[in-house]
């Protein structure tokens, strides 16, 4: 049989009805058009269309076709002019981000904003224009939202950082020309699917009456706690459950497009902002979960960490050979290895840069079945099934031992009995749309939602204990980027092979950064550069093929907490903060010695350092002047909210491990505290930050966990061991 020439598409739901009002639609296209405007030459600029176009001279004109590597012409001048509310494509995705995937309390400012800025009052007061925004000309509108990011005005920078946010991504993932004009394609390369575990969901007739179900043990979520906890309890006889509210998509679907991936493989489009929209966390939700998406990281947790969780946490699990056994166990099931790894251009260029500052890095191990995997589209799944996701390895092990498995079924609560648990509730949803109550009767529960959800669904189940929810760390990153003369591709290759670990330790504690390579897939790459004005960003945008980017992620010590809904409360604290920018200014002198051409920090007000920027050819070193000065300037801007967002690389500890139950939610052996049979298998019980990437570090907990409950359950039923 010949090779598919890409993957299947996976169409988007039904667009969610219209509750803007076509005054706010004309002014938010009329903001969307500022962030990304139709830009056009002089000799092609048509009067009727005045406030509609930016109008360049030839000559600027001649600037963007050199900056970007492409010839003048029809395909340039076409993606110049692309704005989106000529894009039905935009137009829609914009309409499920805010009708979707925003709460009513956070739509309401911004309609009230958007009602306000068509009317004449309200323009003088948010503008300091009589004329309503949608009749301004672009280089007003643009100037309006340049002039929000102050610090006086901390509404209305969150405003515009979150519009021109939107706006860059949901432009990359509908733009017909950005491809064309910079070689990106969505199909990995020497794309073939491999060969996907053809699982058998459960159905249910449609019927007013819950269905009801019986099973030794019930997990909540199919993610990597989830996973590993089927596998092992289903391979030790009992009858095991596996439901997620998610889908599952097999690998010739695989990978989606960003932005069919965004909606149907993450929670809730891509997009949860913490209450202050400090940070945006990304988090999976499809069968599988965070594991189906992930970028194959596969780090053991370090020396520091484990004595910090064993002595200071007084957990002494994290000192054991069980649990480095785990870890052991784990990795190996999942062909953990760094010996394949071919490194893409943007990993070379994290070692070489940290070579050449005497610094650590070294390449990171992969889950990837000991093959070599060089693909840089996994977060939008893996295709070739190389990577050793959930869906890959652990639930099809777990099915192979007679697990069972529902989609689509969101559990609403634990159902207790006392202090007992004795399964679970929920609402199913069939792919056809069919729904039904379903009542999930349980021996053991475990509760494996993620770091976010599982609190809730504890909070919803009424299990009571203030701990639940607190302790959230989000490993917040920012993004640094660079330009390099050469063309460097670098959506292809494995996204996260490299790490630098010289800045893990700042505070003599084990806070402080790791500089690692980041995904570069348009929307979440190219959308990160900063928005200064439209043809800025337009112009860099299209120098795609020559970037690569990093995040400084810091090992959070000051977490937030999850509130019932789920709501996110988190800052990143001064402290984190510091790190992260220390982090930057180091990972921006790897960058310079290393060859890059431009470095973009991703925080707005940080200008770009240009190496040459008279375009005689001038090269600098890390102690040149102007070098030196522009790194003064990055410390002096800093990255303080709500000027600078964040990024949650990971999530973790919500619900947190303690030996004493005032301290946290779940004992030793991964038991909610002050209850029967109700466990969680999953990132939340971190004590605290992993610093690692957490995906090994959550997989080995949820293992032991698992093999406890199992252990706990045969001595209880009599079964032999
Ligand atoms: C883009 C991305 C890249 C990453 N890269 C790496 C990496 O390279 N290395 C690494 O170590 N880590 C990485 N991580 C982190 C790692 O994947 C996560 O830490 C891990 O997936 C978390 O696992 P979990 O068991 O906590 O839950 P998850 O994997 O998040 O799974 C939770 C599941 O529960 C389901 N669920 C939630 N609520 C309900 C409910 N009420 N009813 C039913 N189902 C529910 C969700 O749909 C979801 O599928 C990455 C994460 C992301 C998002």
């Amino acid at each position: 049989m010949s090779t598919p020439l890409g993957p299947l598409s996976t169409p988007l739901p039904p667009l969610p009805d219209d509750i803007f009002t076509s005054a706010q639609w004309s002014i938010l296209l009329a903001l969307m058009d500022a962030v990304v405007p139709r830009i056009v030459r002089a000799s092609a600029a048509s009067p009727s269309r005045a406030i509609d176009e930016l109008v360049i001279s030839e000559e600027e004109y001649g600037a963007i076709a050199r900056a970007t590597g492409n010839e003048e012409g029809e395909t340039l001048d076409a993606y110049l002019a692309e704005r989106p509310s000529e894009s039905e494509e935009f137009k829609g995705l914009l309409r499920r981000q805010l009708v979707s995937y925003a709460r009513e309390d956070q739509r309401r400012p911004l309609m009230i904003i958007l009602s306000l800025l068509s009317t004449r009052p309200g323009s003088i007061l948010l503008t300091g224009y009589a004329t309503p925004l949608d009749q301004l000309d672009i280089k007003s509108r643009t100037a309006i939202l340049q002039s929000w990011c102050t610090q006086y005005m901390g509404a209305l920078c969150t405003l515009r950082n979150t519009l021109t946010a939107v706006g860059k991504m949901i432009h990359i993932k509908s733009s017909r020309l950005f491809p064309t004009i910079t070689g990106y394609s969505a199909i990995p390369l020497q794309y073939s699917p491999g060969p996907s575990y053809e699982y058998t969901f459960l159905q249910f007739p449609e019927s007013q009456s819950p269905a009801v179900l019986d099973f030794d043990v019930v997990i909540v979520g199919s993610g990597l706690g989830g996973g590993v906890s089927a596998k092992n309890l289903a391979e030790a006889g009992f009858s095991v459950l596996v439901v997620d509210k998610a889908y599952h998509y097999p690998s010739t679907q695989l990978p989606m497009t960003e932005a069919q991936g965004m909606i149907h493989l993450f929670e809730n489009g891509g997009v949860i902002p913490s209450e202050d929209s400090s940070v945006n966390v990304l988090t999976g939700s499809n069968f599988g979960g965070g594991g189906t998406v992930n970028w194959s990281a596969a780090l053991q947790p370090q020396g520091f960490v484990r004595k910090e969780w064993a002595e200071d946490r007084h957990l002494p699990l994290f000192a054991s050979a069980t649990f480095q056994d785990a870890l052991d166990r784990v990795c190996d099931r999942m062909g953990v290895t760094d010996k394949h790894i071919r490194h893409n251009h943007g990993n070379r260029v994290l070692l070489e840069g940290a070579r050449r500052m005497g610094h650590t890095a070294k390449a990171v191990p992969q889950n990837t079945g000991g093959k070599e995997h060089y693909c840089g589209h996994c977060i939008m799944g893996c295709a070739s099934c190389e990577k050793q996701g959930p869906n890959v390895c652990w639930l099809p092990d777990a099915a192979c031992a007679g697990a069972q498995f529902i989609e689509g079924l969101s559990v609403e609560k634990v159902l207790m009995n006392g202090k007992k648990a004795v399964g679970v509730k929920g609402l199913w949803t069939s792919r056809a749309g069919v729904k039904r109550e379903i009542i999930v009767k349980s021996k053991r529960v475990i509760v494996s939602a993620g770091s976010i959800y599982s609190p809730h669904l504890l909070m919803n189940s009424g299990i009571k204990n203030n701990q639940i929810g607190r302790h959230l760390y989000l490993h917040p990153v920012n993004f640094i980027s660079a330009f390099f003369k050469e063309e460097v591709r670098a959506w292809e290759g494995g996204i996260l092979t490299t790490v630098c670990s010289s800045f893990e330790n700042l505070d003599g504690h084990g806070h402080g950064v790791k500089l690692e390579a980041t995904c570069m897939l348009p929307s979440l790459s190219v959308s990160m550069l900063n928005w200064n004005s439209g043809i800025d960003w337009k112009t860099n945008a299209a120098k795609y093929a020559h970037m690569n980017s990093y995040i400084s992620l810091t090992r959070d010590r000051d977490p937030g907490r999850v509130l019932h809904g789920p709501k996110i409360e988190y800052t990143p604290s001064a402290f984190d903060r510091r790190h992260i920018l220390r982090g930057l200014i180091e990972m921006s002198r790897m960058l310079l010695v290393a060859g890059a051409r431009e470095i973009h920090i991703n925080v707005p007000g940080i200008r770009p350092f240009i190496v040459d920027e008279t375009g005689g050819g001038a090269m600098c070193e890390i102690v040149d002047p102007r070098f030196v000065a522009w790194i003064a300037h990055v410390e002096a801007v800093g990255n303080s909210p709500p000027n600078a967002t964040f990024a949650c690389a990971h999530q973790m500890g919500s619900n947190r491990m303690s030996a004493k139950k005032a301290d946290g939610v779940v004992d030793q052996e991964g038991r909610v505290w002050g209850t029967k049979g109700l466990y969680v298998a999953d990132a939340s019980v971190f004590p605290s930050a992993s610093g690692v990437n957490p995906m090994v570090t959550n997989l080995a907990i949820s293992d032991v966990t698992s093999r406890g409950i199992a252990a706990g359950l045969k001595k209880e039923t009599g079964t032999k061991l």
